[in-house]
């Protein structure tokens, strides 16, 4: 007998769309049939008529239970939210899977471990998600600054272990210098890792940054300048070079400027397995956001740019340069927030990982510039084919985790702070009307949302061991 049954729905699966039911047990799918061919008496039936039954989404790019900076927050000890707060959000967003941090410098719950191996510090960042999750969860493991020889050394065994992919910063304090970068890539490519990447220029920020304050434009209003256009071309393209020379392969998380799309394009035209993502803020605002009341609220880093940006984004999502959305979830309350208005202070990030899939399916699928499963893939396959996950999360088919969401295209919703379920008292998409909305989430086969009532347990989610497929570091895949 199915544990579970999903009938009248349509459904996307990786060979199309189609009206089919789906058979789950023990949390996984074992069937996907023709309508009403499903004869068993499963336990649980879910009537799915009028929604779409899409992969649960994939959020591949969050910071929970992350020490705020001082410096931003205006005072000690502040942390961005819970890992049951953000993954209850997750759930009420369709969101079955999302990719947080560990290692890096900044400081979280379990405190300074920079001295430790990278095997010590993922379980001590694992200890603070187990039994605190309503989703599945991995961590990108972060590093950070001079990055000792034998760090780099334990990077086989981090990739054997499940952890797929390791992230570096190109500026901030965490920056890690080119030639450290050198060794790191080729440990990780050698690994069959992959390396996500925040780039800028470092030279060229800390320069605008000093310029701005020394004419006294150093404003939040102005982020965008110093984290500027020509910083984000430049240091796309040394790190494209970096990973032609290394053969590895590269998730560039946050794509922010046209010049980093055009970046990408460029790389993937001489087949380089070259990745990017779009966060859901940077496909809707502009910098002249920036100047209304309480403007700063949309900011992540490196910063939201002009029109031409925005709209390039956009096209590059369309045209499959860009592989990914993403939220860079990054949730405080609005004192924190809004503590610091200067280009050094303004707080990055903000509570998105609710509002992800609502958003990005009303500015592309319901004004029709993208397909429903190309909606898929940018939501869910394509992370996770580049971030290791494919085919056990991301794709509706036969022996995959049945995590799953009920998306209903007819549902018009504005979003309210109301009715957003982050530890927090502001939304950037306060009054964004949705056209579509996810109502019911399932996580590997147990209901975890129930049209828009929370069912699931903060110890429902596991730690997921990850591996990338070789043919996404070949060749530019997805
Ligand atoms: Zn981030």
């Amino acid at each position: 007998m199915l544990d579970l049954k999903i009938h009248g729905g349509t459904v996307v699966t990786p060979s199309g769309v189609g009206q089919f039911d789906i058979g789950i047990q023990d949390e996984k799918i074992v069937l996907v049939a023709a309508r009403n061919s499903i004869i068993d008496e499963s336990q649980i039936s879910i009537d799915a008529t009028g929604k779409y039954v899409l992969p649960g989404g994939i959020e591949p790019h969050t910071h929970i239970a992350t020490r705020v900076s001082e410096d931003w927050a205006g005072r000690p000890g502040v942390m961005t939210q819970s890992p049951e707060a953000a993954s209850r959000a997750a759930a009420h967003g369709g969101v079955t899977t999302y990719i947080d941090f560990a290692g890096g410098m900044e400081g979280t719950e379990e405190g300074d471990q920079s001295d430790k191996s990278i095997m010590t510090r993922l379980d001590a960042r694992r200890s603070v998600f187990s039994g605190h999750s309503y989703t599945d969860f991995a961590f990108h493991f972060t590093l950070a600054g001079e990055v000792p020889t034998r760090t780099i050394e334990e990077i086989g065994e981090a990739v054997q272990s499940g952890v797929s992919s390791f992230k570096i910063f190109t500026t901030f304090g965490s920056k890690v210098p080119y030639g450290h970068l050198w060794a790191i890539f080729e440990a990780v490519g050698n690994s069959g890792g992959i390396m996500a990447v925040h780039a800028e220029d470092d030279d060229m920020v800390k320069y605008m940054e000093a310029k701005l304050i020394r004419e006294g434009r150093d404003q939040g209003y102005n982020l965008h300048l110093a984290h500027n256009n020509i910083s984000e071309d430049i240091s796309f393209r040394k790190i494209i070079r970096l990973s032609e020379h290394t053969e590895t392969g590269i998730y560039f998380v946050h794509t922010t400027a046209k010049e980093g799309a055009y970046a990408i394009a460029d790389a993937r035209n001489k087949q380089l397995p070259v990745y990017g993502e779009a966060l859901h803020n940077y496909l809707h605002f502009t910098h002249d956001h920036y100047r209304e009341p309480e403007g700063t609220a949309i900011h992540t880093y490196p910063a939201i740019k002009h029109a031409s940006d925005r709209d390039g984004l956009q096209e590059a999502l369309i045209n499959g340069t860009l592989s990914t959305t993403a939220t860079d979830e990054y949730t405080t309350y609005k004192d924190i927030k809004l503590s610091g208005n200067t280009i050094e202070t303004v707080c990055g990030g903000h509570n998105g990982i609710e509002t992800r899939l609502p958003v990005v399916y009303t500015k592309f699928v319901s004004t029709g510039l993208i397909s429903i499963e190309h909606f898929v893939d940018i939501t869910s396959t394509n992370a996770a084919k580049i971030l290791g996950m494919y085919p056990q999360k991301g794709a509706i088919a036969t022996g995959s985790d049945a995590d799953i969401v009920l998306f209903d295209p007819d549902m018009n919703k504005t979003i309210t702070l109301d009715e957003l379920h982050a530890d927090s008292d502001y939304s950037i998409w306060e009054g964004f009307e949705c056209q579509g909305y996810p109502v019911t989430t399932i996580l590997r086969g147990k209901v975890i949302v129930d049209n828009g009532e929370l069912k699931g347990s903060p110890t429902d989610g596991n730690w997921l061991a990850r591996k990338v497929a070789p043919s996404v570091l070949a060749n530019p895949e997805c």
